[in-house]
């Protein structure tokens, strides 16, 4: 229904970024009218300025290693050097022709796609550039922005992955500020393109929401590729002059470079929008929700990194999704953050869903947890690739597996069987008995759960 200035549907969604999009995409499908407003770019901060960028970047990184390292495998190439420009057009052609096929399926749902800053201005509308849209139901799906530390300004040589993304040289020192996801990622990708790289993380290990066995390891392989790092020491200070950036930390050391990278987290994109005004219950800027993601306000619902949780694109789909199906009146799973499988991608990746080891003993008594570790040492696949790492596995006592924790070269593929084995409360047995081809780096998967059921093959008992 469409009068001068006010469209009305079933929903209107803020934010046209995974949660967001993919909300408008499931409703259409379910036969509901759909306004999605969007600021900037349909997709959003994933595929512009997230994942899919950024693992075009570390694609272009694993080149750069195999060619370097191609005298192991008996092959003579040589790394002339690395052409900013030329990886950037790469880049940017992936993100192109995703961009444009997601563009064309938002068409061709019938969503009505609206272009513009957008407002809440009652519980029901939306305002963008003085017209006013409204919905049965809002969803509000603004997503996240970088977040720097207090009197840490963003600019010059100090950036976030913002604009680190569109550098159009290889910076020879860089400092990267956070051990997190984010931040080990450009580290990774740098380090592979030649720079020198130096990580500061204030908690006491790198990936510090990993098991901890993954941190060691990842640790231990990050120092052999020469990607320097303090943990447990917090930053202090910064300044940028012509000849670099200077950054001291609380232990009174002091580190030089060409560039810091600030990757110390994101904060949700909420500041100024309405919600407030609206009577959204709110915490530090987040979107407070309940387990069918609804706000406090009846018919406002909230999704992806707005919401407290895990930043990740699937889970802001996943969210789009609930809501689109629970508006239409079905009756969706909610969705829990604990089994929400986690890559780090990187050299080495990290794959991991559900408890750690710690987490695991600590929810369900120190006494009841089993934990195995297969080391990819005795993999074919691993051997081939020349990489090394392991999948440790937490069991519960005579129970199922409730967490699956990878390590090593492009381990975050088998993300997919360890979250099924999780999230379907898979015992070591069932996984035992599934057969996994030869030889393939999922094998490890079915080894590992070979020796916790008690039968291991190509591992010690
Ligand atoms: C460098 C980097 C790498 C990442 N890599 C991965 C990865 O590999 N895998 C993964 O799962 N996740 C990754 N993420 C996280 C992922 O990008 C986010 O979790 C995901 O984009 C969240 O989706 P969202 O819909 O909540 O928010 P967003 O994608 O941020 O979308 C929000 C949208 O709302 C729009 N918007 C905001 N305010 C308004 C307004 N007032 N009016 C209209 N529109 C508005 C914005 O323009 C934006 O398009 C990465 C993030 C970064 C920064």
């Amino acid at each position: 229904m469409t009068s001068a200035e006010t469209t009305s549907a079933d929903i209107v969604i803020l934010g046209g970024g995974s949660g967001g999009y993919a909300c408008a995409l499931r409703a259409s499908e379910l036969g509901l009218s759909v306004i999605l407003v969007e600021a900037d770019k349909l997709g959003g901060t994933c595929l512009h300025r997230g994942c899919i960028p950024t693992k075009a970047l570390l694609h272009a990184a694993e080149v750069a290693d195999a060619a370097r390292d191609s005298a192991h495998f008996g092959v003579k190439a040589s790394l002339e050097g690395i052409d900013m420009p030329a990886v950037n057009s790469y880049r940017d052609g992936v993100v192109g022709r995703l961009y444009k096929g997601l563009q064309g399926l938002v068409k061709s749902r019938n969503v009505t796609f609206v272009e513009g800053h957008g407002r809440l201005t009652s519980p029901t509308t939306v305002e963008v550039a003085g017209a006013t849209y409204t919905g049965r139901h809002v969803v509000l799906a603004t997503g996240s922005f970088a977040r720097s530390l207090p009197g840490l300004d963003i600019g010059g040589r100090i950036m976030t992955s913002d604009q680190a993304l569109n550098l159009d040289y290889v910076p020879e020192r860089v400092i990267v500020l956070g051990g997190g996801v984010i931040g080990v990622e450009f580290a990774s990708v740098w380090r592979s393109f030649g720079s020198q790289v130096h990580i500061v993380e204030g908690l006491p290990r790198l990936v510090p929401a990993e098991d901890e066995a993954l941190s060691k390891a990842f640790e231990r392989a990050y120092r052999k590729r020469g990607i320097t790092f303090t943990t447990g020491v917090r930053f202090a200070s910064a300044t940028q002059d012509d000849a670099g950036v200077h950054v001291t930390l609380e232990d009174g050391t002091a580190h030089d470079a060409d560039l810091l990278l600030v990757a110390v987290g994101r904060g949700p994109r909420t500041d100024g929008l309405g919600y407030e005004q609206a009577g959204i219950a709110m915490e530090r800027g987040w979107v407070l929700v309940d387990d069918h993601l609804q706000t406090n306000v009846p018919g406002v619902y909230a999704v992806g990194d707005i919401t407290p949780g895990l930043q990740l694109a699937h889970r802001g789909f996943a969210h789009g999704i609930f809501v689109a199906e629970h508006i239409a009146g079905l009756n969706p799973r909610p969705i829990d953050d604990v089994n929400i499988p986690r890559v780090t991608y990187s050299e080495p990746e990290i794959g991991s869903v559900g408890l750690t080891e710690a987490a695991a003993r600590e929810q369900h008594g120190a006494d009841n947890v089993a934990v195995y570790e297969y080391n990819l040492g005795g993999n074919g696949k691993s051997q081939i690739l020349a990489t090394t790492g392991f999948i440790k596995l937490v069991q519960l006592k005579d129970g199922p597996v409730i967490g699956v924790h990878m390590i090593g070269a492009r381990i975050g593929e088998q993300i997919g069987e360890a979250q099924a084995i999780v999230n379907w409360e898979a015992y070591p047995d069932d996984v035992a008995a599934l057969i996994h081809a030869h030889p393939t780096q999922n094998e490890a998967m079915g080894e590992a759960h070979l020796a916790l059921a008690g039968k291991p093959l190509h591992a010690h008992a």
